[in-house]
């Protein structure tokens, strides 16, 4: 690994990486004009001495010769110092090689001067002083070019071959030692210059990887995504890297490096980046903590950044401290934290954290205890806007109602959604139970302004039930669950109402509950009977058909009444489900009565809302094998009433099969007669009430006579209700107008197997009248 690492940048022994050699040369040729000046000088002078104390001619002119070599390597030198740093390695070695030259030349010159003087004269002054410039100058090179091999061999060349030439010339012992004598001082010059160069290659190598490795390791840490940070044993910075300091907002112009830790976290709660409190804490963790365990330490930026600081304290050593933008991770946990805690749709607290902020406000130690009030808020309708207008306008629907209902609660108050179309509201009211009528009073209202959504407006109501702490309760569940009684109250006393928590209520209620918890488990086992009541033909007194009415046989209560039951099973949502099993019974017993019988079935406005009646009537003829024509449906005033759907639509789709279609309990509503007559309708069935009246009362008989008439003359069929007496029959059959009867005095509801037997005697009056 260390290998591969440091394999591109190790140099040969003989060659130097090229951006160094360049440096080198550049370098050696910069600085030269005064040593080549000065030695060229010197040189000059010794030989010019040398010259005079031989009195020889040659040797002056030769002296002269250093200074036009002198000249010449100055020429060259100036032209090298136009263009440092040299482009490429060529030039480099392209000067390299015309420096060296230049000075082998001048060697050159000084040691054939040498040679002249011990060719010419027996001076010897003239002769030493050749011997020793010569010596002196090649050392002198060397010492300065020592990273030059090959210039070194050739200097080495330069200098003794003439000397030694010359020392043959001298002749006799005495220059023969001096040559043996030059020898290792020649193999001590390359060996020493040689050394010289390989320390200096092996230090500028070991430079370069240090370089490198200092080069990659900045890289390294500059692109690295953590802040890293590094203190001395003192507790001084000696290092930082750039995300550090991006972290820390400070600039790079800021020197932070040699800095204490101390005053480094001052300095950033001074530019308001971290809180004073985190610096206590950073400072404790970055200065006292424990050698060799990481420790962690979460921190914020003023700014809201999260980060988390790990130190690793070594031995005497300072510490390492790697600073991690925790930010969008710390979003994240918020938000998923968030998410359990409210409520997607309206934004509002959820359940959950309505629950757990009134545990903490009843918390014994609290004296907040008394004058607080939990209200639980029931949207009346609101099923009914979600399943005829979708669940897209239900949400925005919500959404609004949470924005008035937190603009009317004050600042202390808590709303927050229970769920489906209930919220629950925590009212902090002070002094007692005053305030809050008023309180329940304003959210009826605000809630049934119409809200317009989408461009249409949208009514619901709203029942408030409440229960106070600490008479009503001082535990969340007691508090919550009379709450929740009331709230029952309040629906059940009609709708838009509050109610406040009362003793009693709670038995009322729990009687109710347990009924409606029975009735669901009677719907659902199909254990609610139907029975038929017959209906006769006035003129020929034969039963023509029967109607089916629902009745629920309790376990303990025995018969209860469909008047008593059919509106619970309505607010439970259950009527849908009652009705269709009641369709369902009803036309499989007429379909095993004679051809001409018919049977009528009593259809509830809830059955009509969710558009699902036509597939339930449907389901039940077809099922049975019935023709459309022997089902007559039975529908009230508020039936049609009820414009949120298209009503008459699926009346005359209805009738287009063959089914009729009867207004029940006529008489009974307040709607104009003539607004009820323009619906499809094929019979009109005449309320029990006026049967009453009839030969007792005038009004009563002069009413049941003219709308008979009138009904008569639309093409509608009349039937009247309740007849109990042979004295309501005669005067019924004077009118003429009447052709249907169905009462006590032909038969009351009966189980199934009684309606052969009613069918067997032919005539419906019962034997016993
Ligand atoms: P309704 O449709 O007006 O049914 C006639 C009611 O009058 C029946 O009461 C019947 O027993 C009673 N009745 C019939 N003849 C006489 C009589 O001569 N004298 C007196 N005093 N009463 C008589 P019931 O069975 O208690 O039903 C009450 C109401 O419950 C029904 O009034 C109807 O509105 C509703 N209901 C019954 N079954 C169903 C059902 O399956 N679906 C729906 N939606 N409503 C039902
Ligand atoms: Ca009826
Ligand atoms: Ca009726």
């Amino acid at each position: 690994m260390a290998d591969a690492r440091r394999s591109d940048t190790s140099t040969p022994t003989d060659q130097l990486p090229d951006e160094i050699y360049i440096a080198f040369v550049d370098g050696l040729l910069s600085d030269v004009v005064p040593v080549v000046l000065f030695s060229a000088i010197a040189v000059t002078f010794g030989e010019i001495a040398g010259a005079i104390a031989a009195r020889q001619p040659i040797l002056f002119y030769a002296a002269a010769s250093q200074l036009l070599i002198a000249a010449l390597r100055l020429y060259f030198v100036g032209r090298h110092a136009r263009c440092v740093p040299s482009a490429t390695v060529e030039i480099a070695r392209k000067q390299e090689r015309i420096f060296s030259f230049g000075a082998l030349l001048s060697l050159l010159g000084l040691s054939l001067w040498t040679l002249l003087a011990f060719s010419v004269t027996d001076n010897s002054f003239a002769q030493f002083i050749g011997v020793s410039m010569t010596i002196t100058y090649a050392f002198s090179l060397m010492s300065r070019s020592y990273a030059i091999f090959r210039g070194v061999n050739m200097q080495l060349v330069v200098a003794f071959v003439p000397l030694s030439v010359a020392m043959v010339v001298a002749g006799g012992w005495y220059p023969v030692g001096i040559v043996v004598g030059i020898v290792p001082l020649v193999l001590y010059m390359k060996g020493s210059s040689q050394r010289l160069r390989a320390n200096f290659n092996e230090v500028i190598a070991a430079q370069q990887r240090a370089a490198t490795l200092a080069a990659r390791l900045d890289t390294a840490l500059n692109n690295m995504s953590h802040g890293l940070c590094m203190l001395d044993g003192s507790g001084r910075l000696i290092l930082m890297n750039d995300q550090a300091l991006r972290i820390f907002g400070v600039g790079p112009d800021v020197a932070l490096v040699g800095a204490h830790v101390n005053s480094i976290l001052r300095g950033l709660v001074h530019g308001n980046i971290i809180a004073p409190s985190q610096h206590a804490l950073l400072a404790h963790a970055l200065l006292d903590g424990d050698a060799g365990a990481d420790v962690m330490v979460p921190f914020e930026t003023r700014d809201g950044r999260a980060f988390e600081v790990t130190i690793h304290r070594m031995k005497d050593e300072g510490s390492v401290v790697v600073i991690q933008d925790v930010t969008e991770r710390r979003n994240a946990q918020l938000e998923i934290n968030r998410m359990a805690r409210f409520d997607a749709v309206t934004d509002l607290p959820n359940r959950r954290s309505f629950e757990d902020e009134l545990a903490r406000a009843l918390r014994p130690n609290r004296d907040l205890v008394s004058g607080m009030t939990v209200m639980f808020l029931d949207l009346d309708d609101f099923k009914q806007v979600n399943d005829s207008l979708g669940h897209r306008t239900g949400d925005k629907l919500l959404t609004e109602i949470a924005r008035r209902l937190r603009a009317i609660m004050g600042p202390r108050d808590l709303v927050a959604r229970w769920g489906g179309d209930e919220f629950v509201i925590l009212h902090h009211n002070g002094e007692g139970r005053p305030v809050t009528p008023a309180i329940a009073r304003r959210i009826i209202e605000e809630v049934s302004r119409p809200v317009v959504i989408d461009g249409s407006e949208v009514v619901v109501g709203a029942s408030i039930g409440s229960a106070t702490a600490p008479d009503d309760g001082v535990t969340p569940d007691a508090l919550l669950s009379n709450a929740d009684i009331a709230l029952y109250a309040a629906k059940a006393d009609g709708r838009r109402g509050w109610r406040a928590f009362e003793k009693a209520m709670d038995t009322k209620i729990q009687v109710r509950r347990l009924i409606e918890l029975e009735l669901r488990a009677a719907v659902a086992n199909d254990a609610i009977d139907v029975h038929f009541q017959p209906i006769v033909d006035v003129k020929t007194r034969r039963i023509v058909a029967f109607e089916a009415l629902a009745r629920w046989r309790h376990p303990v209560r025995g018969p209860v009444s469909p008047a008593e039951f059919i509106p619970i099973v309505e607010e439970i949502g259950l009527m849908e489900e009652l009705g269709a099993g009641v369709l369902r019974r009803a036309c499989a017993a007429c379909a095993s009565w004679p051809d001409d019988i018919t049977v009528s079935v009593n259809l509830s406005p809830s059955q009509f809302r969710n558009g699902n009646i036509e597939k339930a009537i449907a389901e039940a003829l077809q099922s049975a094998d019935l023709a459309p024509k022997r089902l007559d449906i039975e529908i009230t005033e508020s039936t049609l009433l009820d414009n949120r759907r298209d009503v008459r639509g699926t009346l005359d789709a209805l009738r287009s099969r063959g089914l009729r279609v009867s207004l029940d309990d006529f008489g009974t509503g307040y709607s104009s007669l003539s607004y009820l007559l323009s619906f499809p309708l094929d019979r009109i069935k005449i309320d029990r009430s006026f049967t009453i009246g009839l030969g007792i009362q005038e009004r009563a008989s002069i009413l049941v006579e003219s709308v008979a008439a009138m009904s008569r003359k639309l093409g509608m069929t009349v039937l009247i209700e309740g007849v109990e007496t042979e004295r309501q029959m005669r005067i019924i059959e004077t009118l003429g107008t009447i052709a249907e009867v169905q009462g006590f005095l032909f038969s009351p509801p009966v189980p199934q197997s009684a309606v052969p037997v009613l069918l067997g005697r032919g005539s419906g009056k019962k034997a016993a009248a």
